[in-house]
């Protein structure tokens, strides 16, 4: 669908566009398109106006009587009265309404943390204000719950990050900047290089900054894809800080004895095996050449080793709520520390969404969901962060469970941003924090890049962290 989107008076589009994409995934924002959609807010008379036009759904306007005394709160809150209306505009003329309503931000926890400041009830609120169903609504009050005595309170603290943008093969559904392995092993030894002078920097602004480093985190990728020397060189530097230390295993065809043995070595303490489905003919049309097999042979190198965490994806194409269900209980089966269930989100440059092989849900992944949730109460497991994404299928989110006091330190500061990130690697992002306050540094995203460009970054990072 092509539609031209005309906000009227003041400058929402960015935000209030992500209402009507909610309800039609990929629609195209065409200043040139015949159909449009259109909205104003407005004050006059003592009442506060909102309008929508459209020549496809047709017209509305709502009013209600404020006081002269209220006119700069309602003001403030314009931006929220335009999509709460236009998602109840919307769900009305399409028949359809969304799990988290007129909520289109990545961190629902964000917003509960501001409105727990402001109201008694921030899970009614949510309901009751933003439209979002109770079940979502629990997910996001019980991740709040569970982050307590986790989430960083303290300027004192940082988190390392450490980006391998590299993967065995590539999946159907990747968006992410990572380049399959075999294309590119002779350049390996260079990027590693340039890597670990990248970290030894990092401790050093650590050190000089007289920080804390709380916890650490080496994801891409697949870090293991570089082979158990390279993985030793670039997690060896990390190896002193003794902390929560998290790899992304990732494909469970990459962890071998060898790989294992690294990870011990350097003191990690968490690493990601991901099945994202349990279904063989799943894992070859999706590009994970990989078994099923290889998931339990790897679940047993690690095991009792470290914690574990475990990925699976709700909307794999061609999945039955049967395949789905069937992931589900063979992890649980398993019981990792950890599991994560994601629900497949379109990125415009993955091979799936280019190829059209996944077809607008409809209710199906929303069960996926909705099972995942009541199956992981039912099991023990907590929520403890989530996220949403666009183009997410059925509208749904992310959400990390762990066992009770598994949480991973890593994810919730980063899920709230609530602890500056020292990055380091291709395409990765230091974040610097104070107050409410977010400075960005990217590196550059391709690995070839960021190897010419070594001196340039180290010297851009120093001036960014002199904290
Ligand atoms: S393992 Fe992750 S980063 Fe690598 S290709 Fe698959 S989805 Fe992309």
């Amino acid at each position: 669908m092509r539609v031209r989107l005309i906000p009227a008076e003041h400058d929402y589009l960015n935000d209030v566009q992500d209402v009507p994409r909610a309800f039609v995934p990929f629609m195209e924002i065409d200043g040139d398109a015949d159909n449009f959609l259109k909205w104003s807010c407005r004050y006059a008379d003592g009442r506060f106006f909102c309008s929508i036009e459209s020549d496809v759904f047709g017209n509305a306007e709502k009013s209600f009587a404020i006081s002269d005394a209220d006119v700069s709160v309602y003001k403030k809150y314009t931006k929220r009265f335009i999509k709460n209306f236009l998602y109840d505009f919307l769900a009305e003329k399409i028949g359809k309404k969304l799990p988290y309503g007129s909520l289109t931000g990545v961190r629902p926890t964000k917003l509960y943390y501001e409105l727990s400041e402001k109201t008694d009830n921030p899970y009614e609120y949510l309901i009751d204000e933003f439209h979002v169903e109770p079940a979502r609504a629990k997910i996001v009050r019980d991740c709040v719950k569970n982050q307590k005595g986790y989430k960083n309170s303290s300027d004192e603290n940082v988190a390392l990050f450490v980006n391998i943008p590299f993967c065995p093969t590539r999946c159907s559904y990747c968006s992410f900047i990572s380049t399959e392995i075999g294309r590119v092993k002779k350049q390996i030894p260079l990027y590693t290089e340039s890597l670990v002078e990248e970290i030894e920097l990092s401790k050093e602004l650590v050190k000089r900054a007289k920080k804390k480093v709380t916890s650490i985190y080496v994801g891409g990728g697949t870090p293991p894809a570089l082979g158990a020397e390279y993985l030793d060189k670039v997690l060896s530097p990390l190896k002193e800080y003794n902390v929560e230390f998290t790899v992304e295993a990732g494909r469970p065809d990459v962890i071998t004895d060898e790989i294992t043995d690294v990870l011990l070595r350097n003191n990690v303490t968490r690493v990601s095996v991901n099945p994202q489905t349990f279904k063989q003919s799943t894992l070859d049309l999706i590009g994970r050449k990989h078994t099923v097999e290889d998931i339990y042979t790897a679940y047993d190198r690690v095991r009792g080793r470290f914690d574990v965490n475990m990925d699976l994806i709700a909307g794999l194409p061609e999945e039955s709520f049967d395949d789905f269900a069937e992931s589900i209980e063979k992890t649980l089966d398993l019981r990792p520390e950890n599991i994560t269930v994601h629900t497949l989100s379109l990125k415009r440059g993955s091979v799936l969404t280019l190829s059209g092989a996944v077809k607008e849900a409809d209710g199906l992944i929303k069960d996926m969901g909705d099972f995942a949730i009541e199956k992981l109460y039912d099991a023990g497991y907590v929520p403890y962060y989530m996220y949403r994404q666009k183009n997410m299928a059925d509208n749904l989110e992310n959400v990390g469970y762990c066992l009770p006091k598994k949480q991973c330190v890593y994810n919730v500061d980063m899920m709230e941003e609530s602890i500056s990130v020292i990055g380091s690697g291709a395409g990765a992002m230091s974040k610097k924090i104070s107050g409410n306050r977010i400075d960005r540094l990217s590196d550059p995203k391709g690995f070839r890049e960021y190897v010419e460009r070594t001196d340039t970054i180290l010297r851009q990072k120093k001036e960014f962290f002199s904290f």
